[in-house]
């Protein structure tokens, strides 16, 4: 009855996996739609450490259901926040010792789109869904010293489906910080005596910038043989020599992931390493990057339903040129900027922060608003940034939009507006807003870091290919440059921006692709003895 719903031949099977299948355990402490941080974004903690995360949660909640399209058979494990409906206490208590306490855990269970979720409750996780990474340094590396102790041990006392996973061509995939104690358990608890023999974690780095830090004496909260001390021990010229949670996961990881290969790379850097890059080269040889996939039903222009209503509208490579079109229309008369199809439309959507080279934007607005161009910015973060996005809607209301607030109705209907996207982070692991806005036929701007330079090859007009415009340092300068080039294509070479619009919006960006590869990594990881 619905004709936007995805259809069943465009949902085409995946190849199985054939002789490969796999147990596979993703371990992560947040999972969309479950858990997802991001929206509050500058979380101070106690060591005032900016948490942002954001991505994390959407790799959690997609990549799983894509290995187990492929035929594998998957689990998620995450705390259990808060009271999930679809999910049952499976009537399993276990106990953990955490700094010398007894801590008990239940077991809940649910199985979601051919995907086994667990959830491991503790009242140390419950209430925590609003501010996952909350409470003190050691408030917080207790509860992943709990929740790591208690998912190593899933394949072995929570049955799914009536059967435990056990260890039969198992693989774990852990995620950050939060969860390279995994690798580690797994390792120290089982491996070092002959248990678990060909289990394989893969450890996914999603930002290195957040290690779990702390003093040497951490080391007694983590429960493992003294001589494992070393692993965590690390000295950097601003921290001294301290303990570090990512540093013995890179360890004991059989495999290292980052979320793209540009992001592999810069983590091997002095500046993009953040004090781990001399023991990722040391284990350079485990590395490689995969670029995350995005949900291409909820970013996707064909069923995007924020472009349901208010005069938007779905549209597709062949409706192209009267969809899009309309909702610049919609977007330009919701903003209350004057509604021109000729003037082209620049977006930025993300967090106001340093990152996200907010203020490279700031300072290229003179010259941006010199133009004819209409500018919409859409984010939350900073205090000073947000003041800089008033501002400048305050000083240039003909042509400026600064949209404080997080707004994911806003954040699509932008994607879909907008001729150009803006993203000059500073450095972006993966990044998914330049994808987004791809699948758009939006075309983006960005500074070639991380997943921004793997994802986005510059346009190049002799032979009329490259998805959008990059610039390779992180100057207002450079980003006006590669913006000029970008607002010339857009009026004086339609062929070329319809081009650029066409290779954009054929790329294959799915989940089903991603986890093609990282499949790839978790058979080759079974291999390695
Ligand atoms: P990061 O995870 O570093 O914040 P990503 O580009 O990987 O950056 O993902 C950010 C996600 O958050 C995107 O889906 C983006 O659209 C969304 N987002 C960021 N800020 C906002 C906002 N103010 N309103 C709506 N969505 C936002």
């Amino acid at each position: 009855s619905d004709t936007n719903e995805p259809s069943k031949d465009e949902e085409k099977p995946p190849p199985l996996a054939g002789a490969n299948v796999m147990n596979v355990i993703l371990v992560a402490a947040e999972c969309a739609p479950f858990s997802k941080t991001g929206f509050s974004s500058s979380t101070q903690t106690e060591d005032s450490e900016t948490i942002f995360i954001g991505g994390l949660g959407d790799v959690a909640g997609a990549l799983p259901k894509a290995l187990a399209r492929r035929g594998h058979r998957v689990m998620v494990v995450v705390p259990r926040y808060a009271e999930y409906e679809e999910a049952k206490d499976v009537g399993v208590r276990k106990r953990y010792k955490v700094a010398g306490q007894d801590m008990e855990v239940m077991y809940f269970h649910a199985y979601i789109d051919g995907v086994d979720f667990v959830f491991i409750d503790s009242p140390v996780f419950r209430h925590l869904s609003s501010n996952i990474y909350g409470g003190n340094r050691l408030d917080i590396l207790k509860r992943m010293v709990l929740f790591c102790k208690a998912a190593v041990e899933v394949p072995w006392y929570v049955p799914c489906g009536g059967v435990c996973y056990g260890d039969g061509n198992l693989a774990f995939i852990a995620n950050d910080w939060h969860t390279a104690l995994l690798p580690v358990y797994l390792k120290a608890y089982y491996r070092d005596h002959g248990l678990m023999k060909y289990t394989r974690s893969v450890l996914v780095i999603h930002n290195i910038a957040h290690q779990g830090r702390g003093p040497v004496d951490d080391f007694s909260y983590v429960d493992l043989p003294g001589h494992y001390l070393d692993s965590f021990k690390l000295y950097d010229p601003v921290g001294g020599e301290h303990f570090n949670i990512f540093a013995a996961g890179l360890k004991a990881a059989d495999r290292v992931l980052t979320v793209s290969h540009g992001y592999s790379w810069e983590v091997k850097t002095l500046e993009g390493g953040w004090g781990l890059h001399n023991i990722i080269n040391e284990n350079n040889w485990k590395f490689r990057g995969i670029v995350n996939g995005i949900d291409t039903k909820e970013w996707n222009p064909k069923f995007d339903i924020h472009l349901r209503s208010d005069g938007y509208t779905n549209y597709s490579l062949e409706t192209l040129d009267v969809g899009k079109p309309q909702c610049k229309a919609a977007l330009q008369k919701e903003l209350g900027l004057p509604v021109r199809p000729d003037v082209p439309l620049i977006g930025f959507i993300g967090r106001l922060d340093h990152q996200k080279g907010v203020d490279l934007i700031a300072e290229a607005v003179p010259w941006m608003m010199s133009q004819d161009v209409q500018l919409v910015m859409l984010g939350t973060g900073r205090p000073d940034l947000e003041e800089v996005l008033r501002q400048m809607e305050h000083q240039y209301r003909d042509k400026a939009r600064g949209w404080v607030g997080f707004s994911v109705k806003t954040a699509h209907r932008i994607t879909a507006g907008a001729d150009v996207l803006l993203m000059p982070s500073r450095f972006e692991p993966c990044g998914l807003n330049q994808l987004y806005a791809m699948n758009y036929g939006t075309i983006p701007v960005v500074h070639a870091v991380g997943g921004l330079r793997d994802t986005v090859q510059q346009f190049d007009p002799y032979s009329e290919t490259g998805l959008g415009w990059t610039f390779d340092s992180a100057e207002a300068g450079k980003l006006i440059h590669a913006l000029g080039n970008c607002l010339l294509t857009y009026r004086e070479y339609k062929e070329s921006w319809e081009g650029l619009q066409r290779r954009g919006m054929t790329q294959d960006l799915s989940w089903d692709n991603a986890a093609e590869k990282y499949e790839e990594v978790l058979v080759a990881a079974k291999y390695q003895w």
